[in-house]
């Protein structure tokens, strides 16, 4: 089988502590894992199934890394802490992914913590895009948590969407690209795709203009379009919206509420279209007998492998590995090259929505877990032996700046 890197995307989720990110993963996992067919907009028939989703909570709700699928793509989510005060595992985890969902409370807007995550992400020059979610709270107002985002991140801000109804009357959104409305029908856990409400029309006109005038500025190929034709295709945004994400120039803000289960299929289309793959961001570095390299993303370089969390289950010790370069295979023998011993991988799982598949092979780009290493613990690089490679520290190592 030959592994399409370009269709991988390793993320996280940033957010402040009760902005919603265990509620939007476990969304993700049931809607990603619910059913067989997806990626589309349904005319919703399924009715909410609350049961699975608590059955799937205690599997892998706090898992390190859980992989889906969605439109074609393999995405995997690394849980990553919301906590600063564990600041080693924020490090860690933004190491091993290539892009991340900042989630926002849409009352409290950008919090402390959401600041401290937001700038350390910037360190890293993780490609971010933005969830403003509980739009349904009383007080929640879309515009005021954008605002927050410019001023107090920074950021520029490139609303993609316009919210239907406010607060308790929050139904769905209007898809600022494709100008139509995508909306949550209660009792209905999938989303119905509709013409804009007439008394929209107008102010999502607008709004489409200003998100187009914004990408002009910062795009040159949608100012050349905007100059010719005085509009940008969805197409053209969309590639915009994308190259703005990964260079940092823009940060794609889209809205919803994880609770009343709207607006997490568009953050997953938003995902694949603007996050990057992994061969979409700089090779990792290394040294090799104490001379610098790079390995790129490829399956067939020589193996290396990150173990960027251990935790101990029923199984045995479960290590959770990025792989930058090359193939591991079960029952590889590699090598720990910062303690120089070398390890077998007994088995490689692949830990999704509501169980643990086992694979034979991992290959550049992927999250896996692996049962059978004896020793190398969190922050070990695993290569092949031949070709040893300890990876670099994290490159930022300056101390977390409280902004409380
Ligand atoms: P985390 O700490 O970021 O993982 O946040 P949680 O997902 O645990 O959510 C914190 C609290 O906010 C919980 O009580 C959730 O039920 C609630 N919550 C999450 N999403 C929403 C939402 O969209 N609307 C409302 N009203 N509450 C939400």
């Amino acid at each position: 089988m030959r592994t399409n890197l370009h269709n991988h995307r390793n993320f996280g989720i940033l957010a402040h502590v009760d902005a919603g990110k265990t509620t939007i993963t476990e969304r993700i996992l049931y809607i990603t894992g619910a059913t067989h067919k997806r990626g589309e907009v349904h005319n919703g028939t399924t009715v909410t199934d609350f049961d699975s989703q608590e059955r799937d909570r205690g599997i892998t709700i706090f898992a390190a890394a859980v992989s889906c699928a969605w439109d074609g793509h393999r995405i995997n989510l690394i849980d990553t802490p919301g906590h600063v005060d564990f600041s080693d595992e924020v490090e860690r985890s933004l190491r091993v992914l290539d892009g991340a969902v900042a989630v926002f409370d849409g009352v409290a807007g950008v919090e402390p913590q959401s600041e401290s995550v937001w700038r350390r992400a910037d360190r890293y020059g993780v490609p971010r895009i933005a969830f403003v979610n509980k739009l349904d709270r009383v007080g929640a107002d879309l515009d005021a948590a954008v605002e927050s985002i410019r001023e107090r991140l920074h950021g520029t801000p490139l609303v993609v969407q316009l919210p239907i109804g406010r607060e308790n009357a929050f139904v769905g959104v209007v898809d600022l690209l494709r100008m139509r409305s995508l909306v949550w029908a209660d009792g209905r856990d999938t989303v119905e795709e509709r013409p804009v409400p007439d008394e929209l029309r107008e102010e999502a006109r607008r709004r489409r203009r200003a998100l187009e005038e914004a990408v002009a500025e910062r795009h040159p190929l949608a100012l050349e379009e905007f100059c010719a034709e005085s509009t940008i295709s969805a197409r053209t945004l969309s590639t915009a919206l994308r190259d703005l994400t990964r260079t940092g120039d823009g940060v794609v803000v889209l809205c919803g509420s994880a609770y009343r289960n709207r607006g997490i299929e568009p953050l997953l289309d938003a995902v694949v279209s603007y996050l990057p793959s992994p061969l979409d961001v700089p090779a990792v570095r290394g040294t090799q007998d104490g001379e610098a390299q790079e390995r790129a993303a490829d399956p067939a370089a020589p193996l290396a492998a990150l173990v960027f969390k251990v935790s101990a289950t029923a199984t045995g010790r479960l290590a959770y590995l990025r792989v930058y370069s090359g193939t591991m295979h079960k029952g590889d023998t590699v090598l720990d090259a910062g303690a120089g011993r070398t390890e077998r991988i007994g088995r490689i799982l692949r830990v999704q929505a509501d169980r643990h598949t086992e694979v034979d092979r991992a290959v550049a780009g992927d999250i896996v877990a692996v049962i059978g290493l004896k020793a190398a613990g969190t922050g070990a690089t695993l290569c092949a032996p031949a070709a040893p490679l300890v990876l670099e520290p994290p490159t930022v190592t300056d101390p977390v700046v409280s902004v409380a």
